[in-house]
């Protein structure tokens, strides 16, 4: 592979066009329009490090794409897997620097063993400037956004795994990993994209959720687009007071707005929403915060997710008693809130967000709350 950083500043990086400039890119080389579906399938499809995979293009033409561009591929670089069949993986980034991110997969499995939905939580940049305070990610501060190549080169590589451990694909996508996927909205959407189109990884977008803090323009603007995914907003506090304390975003961007935000979302897409909300033992899990919960879910058909939280080390959060939860989801049940308790996964594993990628070293990079 050519690593030298001035070879790659050179020759363009496909995996960093979208399928429309790609398409460009090899019609300015002279190349029939097939052959873009056909270099996009090897990219994406079959996920090849090299032209010399892409056995149904001449020699000459192989020999033609290397001399002006380049394919670069997150590598898995370490694995950890969980008793409850939980697998985590560090990849390392195709590029100059020492980036690594992390990526889950959660399997479900029926009563006889067979697996039945396979998650996959991906990361959308490497750390994270927004500073939650329960979060091991939010620790490391931002480094860079991933290209939308780099998030797809997660899913190929889970998907080789599952295709051989279990004899099918992944079933499922959570953009819930390392950074705000708002925050990288072009490399995002246009993954969504790679990820559902028939020469891509051919997965519905229907099984695609995206995960935001709450970041309104971005909100609106994916409202405006015909994407087809999920969306989902990390909430962890129903009430402004409690929410500057753990996501410092809630400051500039507070539930009023995010209102607003949710109700225009919701006009144009008539999807019902999800909201995402960590359990911290006598932080956010009393009555009084149920029912301000019940309000939040209120304002548009919606569904909440009560997650039991990985406790992460250095952070005073911890994890809700099970009595407390009990009584938590009474409300919501008193209340007509569609409610599912998740219950942490990979326990015996660094498998909270970020974890890992700490563990290896990735430090701190830039930080702020602003957008
Ligand atoms: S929870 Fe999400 S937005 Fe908040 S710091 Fe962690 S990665 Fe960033």
């Amino acid at each position: 592979m050519e690593k030298t950083a001035e070879l790659v500043q050179k020759k363009t990086d496909l995996k960093s066009l979208s399928k429309e400039e790609l398409s460009e890119f090899l019609k300015e080389m002279g190349l029939v329009s097939y052959r873009a579906d056909q270099v996009f399938q090897w990219l994406y499809q079959k996920g090849v490090s090299s032209f010399d995979e892409m056995t149904n293009l001449s020699k000459d033409l192989r020999q033609k794409l290397s001399e002006k561009a380049v394919i670069r591929r997150a590598k898995e670089f370490q694995r950890q897997e969980s008793k409850d069949g939980t697998i985590k993986f560090l990849f390392q980034l195709d590029d100059p620097s020492d980036y690594k991110v992390e990526a889950v997969m959660i399997p479900d499995f029926y009563d006889d063993g067979e697996a039945n939905r396979l998650t996959v939580c991906v990361s959308s940049q490497v750390g994270c400037m927004f500073g939650c305070s329960f979060c091991a990610t939010g620790k490391m501060g931002y480094f860079r956004n991933l290209t939308h190549g780099e998030i797809v080169d997660q899913v190929q590589t889970i998907n080789e795994l599952t295709e051989e451990r279990f004899g099918k694909k992944i079933t499922n996508i959570v953009y819930m990993g390392m950074g705000e996927p708002l925050h990288n909205y072009k490399a995002v959407t246009e993954s969504v994209r790679i990820i559902s189109d028939p020469l891509g990884i051919e997965l519905s977008p229907r099984r695609i959720t995206i995960s935001t803090v709450g970041l309104t323009k971005q909100i609106k603007q994916l409202a405006d687009e015909d994407l087809g995914s999920n969306l989902a907003i990390s909430l962890h506090a129903a009430d402004d007071e409690k929410r500057n304390k753990i996501m410092p975003i809630n400051e500039s961007l507070n539930l009023e707005k995010l209102e607003e935000a949710v109700r225009y979302y919701y006009k144009k897409n008539e999807k019902p929403f999800t909201y995402e909300y960590l359990l911290f033992d006598e932080f956010n899990d009393t009555a009084a915060d149920a029912k301000n919960l019940v309000k939040i879910a209120r304002w548009v058909p919606s569904k909440v997710n009560i997650i039991m939280y990985n406790n992460v080390a250095g952070v005073a959060l911890q994890r809700a008693r099970e009595d407390r939860l009990n009584a938590f989801m009474r409300i919501l049940a008193k209340n007509h809130v569609t409610a599912t308790v998740r219950r942490s996964r990979g326990d015996d594993i660094d498998a909270g967000c970020g974890q890992l990628a700490i563990r290896e070293g990735q430090e701190r990079g830039k930080s702020l709350a602003k957008v």
